[in-house]
């Protein structure tokens, strides 16, 4: 079995004296690689890689920087179809998911194409008389991201394309349960020229990010995952004197209001339910109904959700939707949905015992969709992260609000309706970092920050957009005079 990997000052090593964590295709449940866990001596390898590489890279151009940046696009777009395939093989999700995973990943390294632009200062003359005052952005230095197994592709890249266009050096800790596809995307970076050092990669998992978390050469932390894990690299992270930006999970409510077409938000509501098995921290996990959308958006709600196929994704003939990553994971829904329906909820549609012919031993959970969901209720509290929606039914939009606004999280709310006034009211008062109106997945683009709020989000500078590159930079001011000979000659008068 092929051991992934690792990649410290330029060189690929197969690490033989660490243990390994299998990683699976979800689609046949088959054990295709091995990730090595890491510890504390792999990760101060990386970091002094980075750190020996961080001088030389600080004093490249950024324009030279971005050069390198524009080849590596180049290079994503030539190895488009065998990325997507890579990421399908390992995650589960479909080709046309992994399509768009790649798609959005490959948009940020366009995005950190443009930096040399936004690292621009500001100035201002004569702040006081003869003074002048002005600002520039340098690195930080060597700065490190952990990232989940829901976006292989993705989420690797809101990081590290930023902070390298903005002169730092980095290490990469991907999740152990997909690592092939962000290793992929390193090599092709590699082969765009990156000085050796720039980019590392550790695999691990809890030991790896706490040697990475306490490590003093470590600037900066970037993190992505579910929200106990993010809460303890913030709070660890902060205490070992880092800048943090850690996102965590989600539950994400999409409204249905009475006027709304029926069509459209029965395809918005399916979509944000079960795009990705429901593994996305923006899925559309509840549909809050309000008033006699019960009578006409519902039922087809139900009728969509029972006829989406699962199947594998591995192959050219595609499913609607593919597997969840892991054994554990599925039973971990499976759970979720009994103890909804213990709790008094309807399992309306119920995809527990879908059987996918051929492959047993595929990781495959059906759509399923849980009525009558109430605010105190497991399923209401918890992220299931599957292909579960629940419904909660309200007469009217005030109140469905303020319960949508008691959740711990604030990722993403959207509201389908024709009414200007209820979204716009919609918009102003939910508690949510990124807002849809008739858009069921409200996940903001490149040049836009990725702006959970609350428990979906620990620090003050998300990723993406502005504030990315604020996020991996330090500003200094400088306050300057120049005197004439002789003039102020002050001391020796
Ligand atoms: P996870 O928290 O289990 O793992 C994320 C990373 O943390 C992985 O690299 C993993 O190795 C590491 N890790 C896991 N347990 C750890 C521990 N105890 N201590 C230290 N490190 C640990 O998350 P996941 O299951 O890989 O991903 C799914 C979660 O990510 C969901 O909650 C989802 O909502 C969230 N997510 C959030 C966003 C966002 O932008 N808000 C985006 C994608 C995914």
């Amino acid at each position: 079995m092929n051991t992934c990997p690792v990649f410290i000052g330029g060189e690929w090593r197969t690490l033989s004296d660490v243990p390994t964590t299998p990683v699976h295709n979800p689609s046949t449940g088959n054990v295709i690689a091995e990730a090595p866990l890491c510890g504390a001596r792999h990760v101060d390898e990386a970091v002094e890689a980075a750190a020996a590489a961080f001088p030389a890279w600080w004093e490249t151009p950024p324009v030279e920087r971005a050069r390198i940046l524009f080849r590596f696009k180049a290079l994503l777009e030539d190895n488009f179809e065998e990325l997507i395939r890579l990421n399908t093989r390992e995650h589960g999700k479909t080709l046309a998911e992994s399509r768009g995973d790649v798609k959005r990943g490959l948009e940020m390294v366009e995005f950190a194409c443009g930096i040399p632009s936004l690292l621009m200062g500001e100035s201002m003359e004569n702040i006081a008389r003869g003074i002048d005052c002005d600002t520039i952005r340098q690195p930080l230095g060597v700065c490190a991201g952990i990232t989940p197994f829901n976006f292989p592709a993705m989420v690797p890249l809101w990081m590290y394309p930023v902070a390298l266009a903005c002169g730092n050096t980095f290490v990469l800790k991907p999740s152990e349960k997909v690592p092939l596809t962000a290793n992929r995307i390193v090599q092709l970076l590699a082969e765009a020229g990156l000085p050796k050092g720039v980019i590392n990669i550790v695999h691990g998992g809890r030991d790896c990010v706490d040697a990475l978390l306490m490590h003093p050469k470590i600037k900066a932390i970037s993190f992505v995952g579910s929200t106990p894990v993010a809460r303890h690299v913030f709070e660890v992270g902060t205490r070992h004197g880092k800048r943090v930006q850690s996102n965590g999970g989600a539950k994400n409510y999409v409204f249905i209001m009475p006027d709304a077409d029926v069509e459209n938000s029965t395809r918005g509501v399916i979509e944000a339910a079960y795009g990705c098995a429901g593994e996305r921290c923006m899925a559309g996990s509840t549909a809050v109904i309000i008033g006699d959308a019960s009578k006409h958006v519902l039922p087809s709600i139900f009728e969509a959700a029972r006829s989406i196929q699962v199947g594998p994704t591995d192959r050219e003939d595609q499913p609607q939707m593919g597997p969840v990553i892991t054994r554990q994971h599925r039973e971990r829904v499976e759970q979720l949905i009994e103890i909804g329906a213990r709790e008094g909820a309807r399992v309306a549609v119920d995809g527990r015992s879908v059987r996918v012919p051929g492959e047993p031993n595929g990781f495959y959970i059906g759509a399923t969709v849980l009525d009558g969901v109430q605010g105190g209720m497991s399923v209401a509290r918890e992220e299931i992260f599957g292909p579960v929606l629940n419904v909660m039914r309200f007469e009217e939009l005030d109140a469905a609000i303020e319960l949508a606004n008691r959740s711990p999280y604030g990722n993403g709310a959207s509201i389908f309706t024709r009414s200007g006034k209820a979204a716009r009211e919609f918009k102003h008062r939910i508690k949510a970092g990124m807002v849809g109106i008739n858009i069921g997945v409200p996940a903001s683009m490149a040049w836009f920050p990725f702006n959970g709020w609350d428990e979906s989000f620990f620090g003050d500078l998300h990723m993406q957009g502005k504030e990315g590159v604020q996020f991996f930079t330090q500003q200094k001011v400088t306050t300057t005079r120049w005197f004439s000979y002789g003039e102020g000659d002050i001391w020796h008068k």
